[in-house]
């Protein structure tokens, strides 16, 4: 095995680097895999736009991964070199609070224990993700889709705090990876109708192709309205806001029928203040929750859904690029011409 690899450091906002550092070797209960792919994600965007909180530069970049084993630390018994596996970036304590009170995603330990670097030929995988939140590949999933693992387990999270019932309507506002997936989720959950909200038209035509039932362009005129027209004056029972800004929180609050419930995905800049309709959320019964990231059953259902297709993320994925082509990657996000990439480190620049 190669003495050094490339990997892309992430140094301050607007500023990642190419790095020729150790191959990393695993400790006890670690592995390290030889990266097939690196899905691109909006929170690398954010944070490489303005910072995120759980990002603290300069840190090597990426956080979703498939590859293969390429060395195991003492202990490891559950993988061995060669296995071909796709995992997490966190993994929790399972003994704080939070913890033993089933909420694994608000782990007191877990912003200490995410695990970057995916953009690299190498990735060194922690002791709790290899125990928690790593799996194996299914041979018929292919590398580039395997890497969907963390987005889908934060998707399979929201679709489990949705509450939606067999026959229901679902707004979902935003059509980008997340949205996509949750389409999909929801109507494998029994949703009857899913609407889907967006503005360009190729975005919406995706959603189509993933099964959502109805769709609108907020270019086209009001959502809130438009939700309303579809649902006999009533609102959607659910409604999950995964779009990302303070008017789309606004709105899935409006979106909402009386008693159902929203869900408000995406996350927002720090110290952002979203007001509300405090008459329709009291009067109307409404339950409005916040879902940030997932708990291992998430992300081990996320690899069930991938490896049986109830969940297919071709439509989300817009093509592979090297390593060197990471920031080139997130700029086309930005621009809106992608809505992910993978990237492959094996690709020749
Ligand atoms: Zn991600
Ligand atoms: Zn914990």
């Amino acid at each position: 095995m190669a003495q050094t690899m490339r990997g892309v450091y992430f140094l301050e906002p607007g500023k990642l680097e190419m790095r020729e550092v150790p191959v990393p070797t695993p400790g006890p209960g670690e592995v390290v895999i030889k990266v097939e792919s690196a899905t691109t994600c909006g929170t690398d965007l954010k944070a490489y736009r303005r910072g995120h909180k759980l990002f603290k530069p300069p840190m090597p970049f990426g956080h979703e991964y498939a590859g293969v084993i390429s060395a195991v630390g003492a202990g490891v018994t559950r993988f061995k070199e060669g296995d071909a596996v796709a995992g997490t970036n966190a993994a929790p304590c399972n003994q704080c609070f939070y913890c033993k009170h089933g909420r694994q995603q608000l782990c007191v330990e877990l912003e200490g224990r995410f695990n970057f670097g995916s953009y690299a030929e190498y990735h060194r995988i922690t002791e709790p993700i290899v125990a928690q939140n790593l799996f194996h590949k299914p041979d018929h999933v292919p590398f580039t889709e395997a890497s969907f693992v963390e987005p889908l387990g934060c998707a399979v999270l929201c679709a489990q705090y949705s509450d939606v019932q067999l026959g229901d309507t679902v707004a979902i506002i935003g059509v980008g990876a997340q949205g996509l997936m949750q389409i999909q989720l929801m109507k494998a959950m029994g949703a009857s109708k899913v609407i889907a909200i967006g503005r360009a038209k190729g975005r919406l035509e995706r959603a189509s192709q993933v099964g959502a039932d109805v769709l609108f362009s907020s270019l086209d005129g009001d959502p809130v309205q438009f939700v309303k027209d579809q649902t006999g004056g009533l609102g959607a029972d659910v409604v999950i806001e995964a779009a990302g800004s303070a008017d789309t929180w606004t709105q899935a609050l409006l979106m909402a029928r009386n008693g159902g419930t929203v869900i408000q995905f995406s996350g927002l800049p720090g110290g952002t203040q979203v007001s509300f309709d405090a008459t329709k959320l009291h009067y109307g019964e409404i339950t409005m929750k916040g879902v940030f990231h997932m708990n291992p059953r998430a992300a081990e259902l996320a690899m069930q859904m991938l490896a049986t297709g109830t969940v297919t993320v071709k439509p989300i994925l817009d093509g592979i690029a090297p390593l060197s082509q990471v920031e080139e990657s997130l700029l086309k996000m930005q621009r809106s011409e992608v809505i992910k990439l993978a990237i492959v480190p094996s690709l020749a620049e």
